[in-house]
């Protein structure tokens, strides 16, 4: 008898940071690898989960067997022309795929959707996560300009590290990101590995790994739904490459996580971020809206950074922690801790975001 990846099932009980991937390809797209054989690969690299995206098609959704050996998020890569991005949190066939999974890898969007908002809408009010893939990843960048990013739940500003071009696509990702912050968007950051092949083949793409780069997330479970929450409504989460991170503000005797909106409140908040497995020669960095806020270097893998942050009560403002190596390339980053008051931001569209990228 074959089970279907579900989204209640309870692989873990109690609340923990779990650490997972949330972007890789089957072979019932253009990866490589069998379901089953996809999951015993990542169940042996110690991750707690990851997320199937195989481009337009669900077919490995009753694949995994019984026990995949580590929790399996069912998710879909909807690949367009217009864009990618993934649908997570699907239990199976919605009427809507007839328009997306046509058995190919890539298709224009359907005449019967006004836009990719009319879609990202509907699988939203469905209950499932959105998160654009690679938005400025060429020739896989997103095309849409008038897509409505409120309408987006979260953002891959790390694809595939080992993928020559997003040397310069995830950098321009993480600035696309930080300016729908400071537009008053809270999309959630995550990464995801783009895992296509098995380690070690001729590359038609290069050096893909299971797991690289790694979203850690804080769940009050480890089931695709305790996940999902964590990062839609928790943002509880940080990308890395190898370094752990804590961050959290403090004021008075309250305490805000990663990903915690401190509210309208008034007075000096105090920010700590500490890291560990860090790189020899690196620095963790503590940044907001406006720039860097503090640094501190690594020795001997650790860092512990403090710094004072004056939040207002009608100030909105976000902070966020990161970690660079001994070149300055970002090597972990944080979801922000929020304050001041929430916006309501009318229709702010990819375009716009955009133009003020390149600004
Ligand atoms: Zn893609
Ligand atoms: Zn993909």
């Amino acid at each position: 008898m074959t089970s279907r990846l579900s989204l209640s099932e309870v692989r873990r009980a109690s609340p923990a940071w779990y650490r997972g991937d949330f972007h890789v390809h089957t072979n019932f797209s253009d990866g490589r690898y069998p379901p089953a054989a996809l999951a015993q690969l990542y169940a042996g690299r110690g991750l707690d989960f990851f997320a199937i995206t195989d481009h337009n098609a669900i077919g490995s959704f009753t694949e995994f067997g019984e026990d995949p050996g580590l929790l399996v998020i069912p998710g879909l890569e909807v690949t367009l022309e217009e864009g990618h991005w993934n649908v997570f949190g699907l239990e199976g066939w919605r009427p809507w795929m007839d328009e997306v999974c046509q058995g190919r890898i890539t298709i224009p969007l359907s005449a019967k959707f006004s836009g990719t908002s009319e879609l990202l809408e509907l699988t939203r009010g469905q209950g499932c996560l959105t998160s654009i893939n690679h938005p400025l990843l060429k020739p896989w960048e997103w095309r849409d300009l008038a897509t409505d990013l409120r309408l987006v739940d979260a953002i891959e500003v790390w694809n595939d590290p080992l993928w020559p071009d997003n040397a310069q696509a995830s950098p321009r990702a993480v600035d696309f990101w930080t300016r729908c912050l400071n537009a008053g968007l809270r999309p959630t950051a995550i990464g995801g590995s783009d895992f296509h092949v098995l380690p070690g083949e001729a590359p038609p793409y290069p050096g893909e790994e299971p797991g690289l780069p790694l979203t850690w997330v804080y769940a009050r479970e480890l089931s695709a739904a305790g996940i999902l929450e964590g990062v839609r409504q928790r943002r509880k989460a940080y990308i890395s490459l190898g370094p752990q991170m804590q961050f959290f503000a403090s004021l008075g005797d309250e305490h805000f996580d990663i990903g915690a909106d401190m509210g309208l409140r008034s007075g000096r908040a105090r920010l700590k971020t500490t890291v560990s497995a860090g790189p020899q020669g690196g620095r963790a960095r503590i940044l907001g809206g406006a720039g860097l806020i503090g640094e501190a270097p690594i020795v001997d893998g650790q860092a512990e950074l403090h710094a004072k942050w004056g939040v207002r009560a009608d100030r909105r403002q976000w902070v966020r922690a990161e970690v660079v190596d001994e070149a300055g390339q970002t090597v972990a980053l944080t979801n922000p801790v929020f304050a001041g008051p929430e916006a309501r931001p009318a229709r702010v569209t990819f375009g716009e975001i955009e133009r003020r990228t390149e600004g």
